[in-house]
């Protein structure tokens, strides 16, 4: 008689959850971007304790019929890809199927959605039981409120720190989301507090000002340009802007933030002599490419990635933004300009 035997659903889930669900920026993060492959123009996120307490999030995206919004909670449950395939072309931020499942397992969910067509979908979850359901005439989209996050893993609540760091951690978050699409209105409060409003218009540097000011965005450039298999484009600062931290260098691959090493070098290496040692200038980029040439299955959080073709890519970013800011030390005129 062997010992060996199949974990059921919830156990299972809640697994998966450690590693998806590692703070309440991270519930943020699912959700969001949940948000962003359904297509939506405007997302708020409402927090409450950082998160810990509510995390309330309406979008006005496709929505779903009831079947999708029940079978969206199972593990493994996404329409982003049916094969494998499809699993090297990923052209949405998701593709596990684990968010909302791992979700559900450690916290308290109530979703509303609704794809416009059919009359809407209510869901209640807690601790992966589906608690009640019913059906009610809805708008377009979706709103998930995610309730008493860890409440059924106390070692994990126990874990988290301050409200100021969590807070700290899903502001970061959403202001580099926002910087990636600015063509997403995207309001971010806690309690009462307003903490970011993007207005969805598609001016980047707009949302730089709202999010770093516009003193700063004043100071900031445009570029772009392109190799063989990439295309780049975004702002940079110029040099007599500077940061002690390599915070403010803001990396996107197919609308992904991502952090990368090797690319964030070559955003460094861009500005050497111009910048003063341990100092770091304010870059957004984003990268485009076949998504074929990235791997994003590398971890859970999806925030590392492989790129193909590295080198050349490091080539582009250093040799385009190095050439914005020559251009300018050699016209003084437009650094000048307001
Ligand atoms: P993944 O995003 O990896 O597919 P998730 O667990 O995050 O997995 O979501 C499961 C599925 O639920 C998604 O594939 C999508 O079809 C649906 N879904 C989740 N959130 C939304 C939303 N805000 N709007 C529309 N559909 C959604
Ligand atoms: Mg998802």
């Amino acid at each position: 008689m062997g010992h060996i035997r199949l974990m059921d659903e919830p156990l299972s889930n809640k697994i998966a959850a450690g590693e998806v669900v590692e703070r309440p920026a991270s519930v943020v993060k699912e959700l969001v971007e949940n948000a962003i492959d359904a297509g939506s123009t405007s997302i708020d996120i409402y927090l409450e304790e950082a998160g810990l307490q509510t995390i309330h999030i309406t979008d006005n995206g496709s929505g779903m019929d009831e079947e999708d919004a029940i079978l969206s909670f199972s593990r493994h449950a996404t329409s982003k890809i049916a094969n494998e395939y499809d699993l090297f072309r990923i052209r949405t931020l998701g593709f596990r199927g684990e968010a909302l499942a791992s979700i559900a397992s450690v916290s308290k969910v109530a979703l509303w959605t609704s794809d416009g067509s059919t009359t809407g979908t209510s869901i209640e979850i807690e601790g992966s039981h589906v608690k009640k359901q019913q059906a009610g005439a809805l708008r377009k989209g979706t709103d998930i409120k995610v309730s008493q996050l860890f409440f059924n893993t106390p070692a994990r609540l126990k874990y988290m720190k301050t409200i100021q760091t969590e807070l700290g951690h899903i502001i970061d978050l959403i202001n580099r989301l926002a910087l990636c699409y600015p063509s997403i209105a995207f309001k971010l409060s806690h309690g009462e507090q307003v903490l970011l409003h993007t207005n969805g218009r598609g001016d980047l540097q707009q949302v730089i000002a709202a999010i770093y000011g516009m003193a700063i965005a004043k100071k900031m450039i445009p570029f772009e340009g392109e190799s063989s298999d990439y295309r780049i484009h975004g702002y940079a600062s110029l040099p007599e802007i500077t940061r002690a931290s390599k915070n403010y260098l803001t990396l996107f691959v197919n609308g992904r933030w991502v952090k990368h090493y090797s690319v964030q070098q070559s955003i460094v290496n861009a500005y050497h002599t111009f910048l003063p040692i341990e100092r770091y200038p304010l870059v957004i980029l984003n990268i485009v490419g076949d998504p074929y040439l990235t791997d994003v299955n590398v971890h859970p959080s999806k925030q590392h990635i492989r790129l193909s073709k590295e080198k050349e890519l490091q080539q582009l970013v250093e040799d385009t933004i190095r050439n914005t800011i020559r251009s300018l030390m050699r016209a003084p005129e437009i650094a000048e300009k307001p």
